[in-house]
């Protein structure tokens, strides 16, 4: 499933090629793709005739911020894809649901095999409406999180998204001390940090030597620190390598490439090859139901 460096890279892809683009016709093939929208039409007459003036993420969303004020939320789900094309005549991919059609004759299109990912336009809270954000968001001093939350109601849930809000290590602190969570539920809980799931909880839990399993409070302001301080650092190291790709996955970025990230795991997908650390097998075990990979000596 797409994470926050996937969507991320997805986004910098977007950014750079459809803002200022005009969105002339939308087509829709398959309704569950839009399902948040009473029918195609009413998804269509959102988004027909505007304008893209920003390309933004928070979580694992990705936030297309229209003229008209709205925005365009687009999310992955576990196979979507969002694929560019120069114009109408390249072949469509199966499972192709939306094509999005500039006034260029560039195509968008999102494809995806289990339609478990959507794309809606939300509707901006009425003027003097309160939208009610998460409260660990509400512990960021800057960033750009607050404001798309509060612009897009239906991402005012999201918890701490490591890049869109800045939550210093004590504020973690306080998050992480309010909690009786283990570390790996904690961290893939999007309504208390958002972009991580299974992938990267794996490798930051691994680079800050914490074990899946630790409960959130038991943690020392040490070991505190290190996490808050590996969190973006993998999820950075994985941005630059425009994602993981699993082989049994189909991330690819709008122009059809692969991420090179696998390459560079340390434990996940690594069951029984030796630790880049201490060269002891790497351990799997099923952890609420997702495969959990770790280094049993490294971590503690
Ligand atoms: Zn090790």
């Amino acid at each position: 499933m797409p994470e926050l460096p996937e969507v991320e890279t997805v986004r910098s892809v977007l950014a750079r090629e459809v803002i200022t683009k005009k969105i002339k016709l939308v087509h829709v093939t398959d309704g569950r793709a839009v399902r948040r929208h009473k029918n195609a039409k009413d998804f269509r007459d959102e988004l027909e005739g505007r304008t893209i003036k920003s390309v933004e993420r928070l979580g694992k969303n990705i936030v297309v911020g229209l003229d008209s004020g709205r925005h365009l939320v687009i999310h992955l789900g576990m196979t979507g894809q969002v694929l560019r094309a120069k114009n109408a005549k390249e072949p469509k991919p199966k499972h192709t649901h939306v094509v999005i059609t500039f006034t260029s004759g560039e195509e968008l299109r999102y494809v995806d095999q289990r339609t478990f990912g959507e794309l809606y336009v939300s509707t901006p809270p009425a003027e003097g409406e309160e939208v009610e954000v998460s409260k660990f968001a509400r512990l960021s001093i800057g960033g750009d999180g607050l404001e798309l939350r509060r612009q897009v109601p239906e991402l005012a849930h999201l918890g701490i998204d490591p890049f869109e809000d800045q939550v210093g290590w004590d504020r973690f602190a306080a998050v992480l001390r309010s909690r009786t969570l283990a570390l790996k539920t904690l961290l893939t809980d999007q309504d208390i940090v958002s972009g991580i799931g299974n992938i990267y909880a794996d490798e930051i839990l691994f680079s800050a030597g914490l074990m899946y399993d630790r409960v959130s409070e038991s943690l020392s302001t040490i070991e505190i620190r290190r996490l808050h301080r590996t969190i973006p650092e993998v999820l950075t190291e994985a941005i630059k390598h425009g994602g993981t790709t699993l082989s049994d996955e189909m991330f690819v970025n709008p122009d059809g490439e692969m991420g090179t990230y696998q390459e560079l795991l340390q434990v996940h997908t690594r069951e029984g090859l030796p630790c880049y650390q201490c060269r002891s097998p790497v351990a799997k075990v099923v952890f609420h139901q997702r495969a959990t990979y770790f280094c049993a000596k490294c971590q503690g």
